[in-house]
């Protein structure tokens, strides 16, 4: 799914990718991977197996730094001591995060039986207690509606569900 942070993803370091199916194995570009913002062409039955990254040798003591700084921006702005299933939508085309959406509709804190709209930041849910994933289900479907309500957003999802419809 490209995962990335803070401006960048993997596909801005991905040399190539050895992947492997019932159709034999083959090394892609990211662009033969169609990797997009959250996003890749990859179908089930494809599987990754090995990587290439293009890296830039830099001092351990920078690399730590930076590591620390990010760390430290994602501890103040999201809710990384409580049990999330990390960002639940994608963000939307235009200048405001799904977060921003959410928050601005006055979701932070709205709660549906054990699953809250996080009180940090607006686009994790939280497990507070004994939360279903009927309970998530709903506070997303709600988050949605309102975001297309309240904004004309349409928020799609950041999360896969299993099993379950949309
Ligand atoms: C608290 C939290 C914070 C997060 N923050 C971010 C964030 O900042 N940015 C971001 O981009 N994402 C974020 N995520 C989402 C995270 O990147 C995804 O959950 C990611 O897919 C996890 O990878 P995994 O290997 O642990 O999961 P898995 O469940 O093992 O895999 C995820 C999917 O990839 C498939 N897969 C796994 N291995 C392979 C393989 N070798 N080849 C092909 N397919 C494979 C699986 O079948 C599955 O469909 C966050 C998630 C959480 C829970």
């Amino acid at each position: 799914m490209n995962a990335g942070a803070y401006g960048s993803d993997w596909s801005d370091i991905l040399e190539r990718a050895l992947v492997v199916s019932e159709a034999g194995s083959g090394w892609l570009t990211p662009a033969e991977l169609g990797l997009s913002y959250r996003h890749s062409e990859l179908a089930p039955g494809q599987v990754v197996a090995r990587v290439e990254f293009r890296l830039e040798p830099r001092p351990v003591e920078q690399i730590k730094a930076d590591v620390a700084e990010l760390v430290a921006r994602r501890k103040a702005t999201q809710p990384t001591n409580k049990r999330t299933f990390g960002s639940v939508f994608k963000n939307p085309p235009g200048e405001l995060g799904a977060g921003q959406v959410l928050e601005r509709c006055g979701l932070k804190g709205h709660r549906i039986g054990g699953a809250v709209v996080s009180p940090r930041h607006a686009n994790f849910i939280e497990n507070a207690d004994g939360a279903t994933s009927a309970d998530c289900l709903a506070l997303m479907a709600e988050a949605r509606r309102r975001a297309r309500e309240q904004f004309g957003v349409e928020l799609e999802h950041e999360v896969v569900l299993w099993g379950l419809a949309p």
